[in-house]
């Protein structure tokens, strides 16, 4: 009887394979293989035994080329694998794809050592002596080790490894992570801090799948508070993996993980090195890695004994992948946790609607920690009402939001200009004609970055020098900027408060993260009085002389037709002004709006988060929108208008009836054109209790197929209606 499997191989193919299992072969679900695949041989997985294969097809069928070296990928990983292609409408392979980027796993290169074995060399030198000194113990050390602690270079050491002074050994490669202790460092806690982290350390000693929110304001110890759940796990011998939604973050935590624990966890994102990834892969489905620290892609490794994962920073957008396969990277946490049956804990200071609903639910375990550590304030905040008491035309700093910063200048400290616009002026206009720079792919205009010394498109990155006149009324000199961006901000902030030292952060100016690192320190030990930043200051870092935030455009959020604008610019501006007053004094901040009424500032003024909460919530309900509701979208693209309007129309026409779903559309996208392409939109609205997915492909599996640069993108709860 030949015995026949399903091999699911890592490309754009829903679909399993069946191959023949030759004699002999020992083959299991999850094994890892090469298989032939038209001319090629590629790497696949045993999905599944096919039991009732019909010989006649046999013949037809290729054998399985080899079973390969590698551990095999647990079932929960495989169900998971399924459940998060089916719930996105992805290919199951591009999702394996994702578990699968085990990175070059070609051969180790040898560590080389070195230890004092021979005579001491014919001709003695000071380098030399210290090499000789630093090494009189006997004991092996790296090549590069050696060369560190004798503050010699490498050639010094080959130098006498010539001469015979020194032999050399092949080292065992270095572990990918050592050991954490759970003992190593634990802070004391205050009583809610102890509570919320017996509770975590409970949820984890049980054992199960549950949830919990770290719900606290910044700095009221939430890190701390899990690491004493990661504690627990690593106690238990369990795996722990911890997401951040930025790569900046996972850089910044590895030391402060090491403080608590003693050394540095595994880190994975996609920065990692080839190699250093293959062996991190390797490490961990060995089990073999007790912590990884990574961004979204971590969720795919194969863990072989998970017992906790952490999600921080909860709410951050940018666990959404928005290309390829479009997932949640938190909520497929959540799904991954159920199908290992282990713990999660979500923490932020501004939890997503989503996660708030659930934990006013019950769903959720709700860990509060209501207070700063140490007793700090948290900023007060003031509006400045931009209809009353703006700044003068073409000035985008109001006399009082200016007042406030000389007397922090004054007084030593340290202020922050808020503005979330890159650049210098986001639009640029001829004053003789009122021609507008657009850009010639997209329908969007050019933003002037001076700094660069160039016009930029945001959305496909053309970009261009300002022309020496209006290409439309041939006027020399007359373009004027509307509107500030970052670059804009430090000019006028350079002529109000003369002397002072200013530092724009940006992320288009951003050269290297080691360089921003640097910066930020510098920051924080004083050696600018100002920053004017975009949202790369919002995040994770802690500047002690910061006691002022000025908000300069707080309604910028706002204006965009996302039904998550209002939590987005709240969540935004909470944790922008949380930068401020977190060691000495009392921190303050300035919203600067045209609409102080708006619920998000009112919430922001009265510290008021339940209310915001509740109003946005209600909304929510209301709108039927999630998590009340379902959404999806369709976004149809290609470079002909009306070709690809027509297909959106056919699409729609086409939708399955059923009265409980609302097909919205097809519009043009606020985005109408990117890359010279033409976009249009569709949505879709259901019921939460909805199996909006399988709507979604009873749909798709009857659309017409695209064709020329046709192209149909699907993403079930979308975050970006750009
Ligand atoms: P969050 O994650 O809520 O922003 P952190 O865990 O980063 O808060 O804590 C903020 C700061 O306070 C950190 O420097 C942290 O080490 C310190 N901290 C928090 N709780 C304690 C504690 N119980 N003992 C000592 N330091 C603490
Ligand atoms: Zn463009």
């Amino acid at each position: 009887m030949t015995r026949v499997v399903d091999i699911l191989v890592p490309f754009a193919l829903d679909q399993a394979y069946s191959y023949r299992v030759p004699d002999g072969m020992a083959l299991e679900p999850g094994d890892v293989v090469a298989v032939p695949l038209g001319p090629r041989s590629v790497m696949g997985v045993v999905w599944a035994e096919n039991p009732s294969p019909n010989p006649r097809i046999h013949n037809r069928m290729k054998d399985v080329d080899e079973k390969l070296d590698i551990l095999p990928l647990k079932s929960e990983l495989r169900k998971f694998v399924d459940w998060l292609a089916e719930y996105t409408l992805s290919p199951r392979g591009m999702v394996l794809r994702m578990c699968l980027r085990m990175g070059d796993l070609g051969p180790e290169r040898e560590r080389v050592g070195v230890r004092l074995a021979g005579p001491p060399p014919q001709r003695m030198t000071p380098a030399r002596a210290r090499v000789m000194q630093a090494l009189a113990d006997g004991m092996v050390r790296s090549k590069s080790e050696a060369a560190h602690d004798a503050g010699v270079s490498a050639g010094v050491i080959n130098g006498l490894v010539d001469e015979g002074t020194l032999e050399t050994l092949i080292l065992p490669p270095e572990p990918v992570a050592k050991p954490p202790d759970p003992d190593y460092f634990q802070p004391d806690f205050s009583e809610a801090q102890g509570a919320a982290a017996n509770r975590l350390r409970e949820f984890v000693i049980a054992g199960g799948f549950s949830v919990s929110l770290v719900d606290g304001v910044t700095g009221s110890g939430k890190t701390e508070v899990y690491f004493e759940g990661v504690a627990e796990a690593i106690r238990r011998d369990k795996q722990v993996l911890i997401l951040m939604p930025e790569i900046a973050l996972t850089a910044q935590f590895l030391d402060r993980f090491a403080e608590r624990f003693g050394v540095r966890p595994a880190e994975w994102h996609s920065q990692v090195a080839p190699r250093k990834r293959a062996r991190t892969w390797a490490a961990v489905a060995a089990g073999e890695v007790p912590v990884v620290v990574g961004a979204r892609s971590a969720l795919f490794l194969p863990y072989t004994k998970l017992g906790l994962v952490i999600v921080d920073e909860e709410h951050d957008p940018a666990y959404k992948q928005e290309d390829g396969v479009r997932y949640h990277a938190r909520d497929m946490a959540v799904v991954r946790a159920r199908e290992e049956k282990i713990p999660l804990v979500l923490a932020s200071a501004t939890p997503s609607v989503e996660s708030e609903v659930n934990a006013r639910r019950g769903r959720y375990a709700r860990l509060h920690l209501p207070e700063r550590f140490g007793g700090q304030h948290l900023p007060s905040v003031e509006a400045i009402d931009m209809r009353r008491e703006g700044p003068p035309r073409g000035r985008f700093i109001a006399p009082r939001l200016a007042e406030a910063v000389k007397a922090e200048l004054e007084r030593g400290q340290q202020a922050l200009l808020f503005l979330n616009r890159r650049g210098f002026a986001p639009l640029t206009l001829c004053n003789k004609c009122g021609h507008r720079l657009a850009c010639q792919n997209c329908d969007a205009w050019l933003v002037d970055h001076r700094f660069r010394r160039r016009l930029v498109c945001h959305h496909c990155g053309f970009s261009m020098p300002t022309p020496e006149k209006c290409p439309k009324c041939e006027a020399a000199e007359s373009f004027v900027p509307v509107g500030p961006g970052v670059e804009r901000l430090e000019q006028e902030a350079a002529e109000l408060f003369p002397g002072s030292r200013i530092l724009v952060l940006s992320s288009d100016l951003v050269e290297s993260m080691d360089r921003l690192r640097q910066e930020l320190d510098d920051v924080a030990e004083g050696r600018f009085d100002i920053v004017v930043g975009t949202q790369l200051v919002a995040k994770g870092h802690h500047f002690p002389k910061l006691n002022l935030v000025g908000i300069v455009d707080a309604d910028l959020g706002l204006a965009n037709g996302d039904p998550r604008a209002a939590e987005r610019t709240f969540q935004l501006l909470h944790q922008v002004v949380g930068r401020a007053g977190r060691e000495e004094g009392r921190g303050y901040g300035f919203l600067q709006t045209h609409q102080p009424e708006h619920p998000v500032m009112r919430a922001l003024i009265a510290q008021d988060r339940e209310a915001f909460y509740s109003a946005e919530i209600a909304a929510r309900e209301a709108m039927h929108y999630p998590p009340f509701g379902r959404l999806a979208s369709l976004l149809i693209s290609g470079g002909d208008k009306h070709l690809t309007e027509q297909y959106a129309r056919k699409l729609a026409a086409i939708s399955p009836l059923d009265e409980r779903v609302k097909v919205l559309g097809p519009a043009e996208a606020p985005l109408a054109v990117v890359r010279g392409r033409f976009r249009f939109r569709l949505l879709v609205k259901s019921p939460r209790a909805y199996d909006l997915s399988a709507f979604m492909r009873e749909w798709l599996a009857a659309a017409p197929k695209t064709k020329g640069t046709l192209k149909l993108e699907v993403d079930v709860d979308p975050q970006s209606f750009l």
